[in-house]
């Protein structure tokens, strides 16, 4: 049985964080991913200054893309409201490979199936076994199902269903879009550009409203493809989407339960307004970390909840890339 005094479920940012604030304490660390990296990730791929900040990592010296907004435009029901901030988009398949690579720590390619308490260790899958059991596998981690699905449930009503498409594209239009309540979508659509000719479109919507209106998420998929094509911003008639869900930030914050922990998408931390999971999933890998090393608490608490005062915020930030 290989051993390891931590063991993380998923090597995405949140796993990768984490692995990375262990090592450079000297912790002995193994993260299990089901996935072979770089993997594709479904996301819109928009990262906050706090994001960098939170990586130690300046713009320059990320190696992939990184594209900057000086604004966004928000359409709130149709009508344009151009913000002044400052934001990133990365492509995720770059973005999680470079962390990863970046923690330094062994990875291993193993879906993690079955998880069992043996006195103060965790097995996992009888063929693994650690002292510090954590869970960063995203929406369907196991160690959220094995361990905290009772004592954190998830609430139906902050479900998020999302269709979304990330393609090589010569893009002419380099501004950030959204599309808010767009022709009653329950929450936002996107056009989020990337350097050097990416372009990720995307919807957004709480499953519990669709489902109430006897909607799916390709319903409003194929308007917003539509509405795309027709203002020039691409072809994705015909381009078919992919979907996944997630949750945004809820009431519980039972984040911690004996030696396990669950982190990002895991533990549902998502901001509330925007569903914004990169920078909490990342903040919340720092704590947990922190946990490990101090033996103090873990908590979720001050994990960013709203993302609408970043992106406010961000029209003060003289940063540049
Ligand atoms: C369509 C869409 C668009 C989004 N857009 C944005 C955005 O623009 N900005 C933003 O900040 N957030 C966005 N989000 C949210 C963001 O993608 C997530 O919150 C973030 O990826 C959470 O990171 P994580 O590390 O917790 O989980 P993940 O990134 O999901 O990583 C989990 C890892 O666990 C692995 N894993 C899962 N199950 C197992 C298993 N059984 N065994 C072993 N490994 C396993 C997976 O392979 C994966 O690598 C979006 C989400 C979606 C769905």
């Amino acid at each position: 049985m290989k051993t390891a005094t931590v063991i993380i479920v998923g090597g995405g940012p949140a796993g990768a964080t984490c692995a990375r604030e262990l090592a450079r304490h000297g912790t002995d660390v193994l993260i299990l991913d089901k996935a072979e990296f770089p993997r594709t990730k479904l996301c819109a791929g928009w990262i906050t200054p706090r994001v960098l900040a939170d990586l130690e990592l300046a713009p320059a010296d990320y190696p992939h893309r990184l594209l900057t907004y000086r604004r966004i435009v928000f359409y709130i029901k149709g009508v344009p409201v151009p913000v002044p901030t400052h934001q990133y988009s990365i492509r995720r398949f770059e973005f999680d490979d470079f962390l990863l690579k970046r923690a330094g720590v062994p990875v291993d390619r193993h879906r993690v199936k079955k998880i069992r308490r043996a006195g103060s260790k965790y097995i996992i899958d009888d063929a693994y076994q650690c002292t510090y059991l954590v869970g960063a596998g995203g929406t369907h981690c196991p160690v959220y199902k094995s361990l905290f699905s009772e004592i954190h449930p998830r609430d139906p009503g902050r479900c998020i269903a999302t269709a979304e498409k990330e393609f090589a594209w010569q893009w002419q239009d380099p501004q950030c879009r959204l599309w808010f309540f767009d022709r009653g979508l329950p929450g936002y659509a996107w056009y989020v550009p990337k350097q050097n000719g990416y372009l990720n479109v995307g919807i957004g919507g709480k499953l519990s409203s669709l489902k109430k209106r006897g909607e799916t998420i390709n319903t409003h998929w194929r308007r917003f493809a539509g509405k795309l094509a027709r203002k020039g911003l691409t072809e994705t008639r015909g381009l078919a989407p992919k979907g996944h869900i997630y949750y945004l930030r809820g009431r519980s914050d039972a984040v911690c339960r004996e030696n396990a922990f669950i982190l990002g998408d895991a533990a549902g931390l998502a901001t509330r307004d925007m569903g914004e999971g990169i920078g909490p999933a990342i903040e919340s890998a720092r704590l947990a970390a922190r946990a490990i090393i101090t033996g103090n608490p873990y908590s979720a608490q001050s994990v960013t909840q709203w993302s609408t005062p970043q992106i406010l915020a961000g029209r003060f930030t003289t940063r540049k890339s």
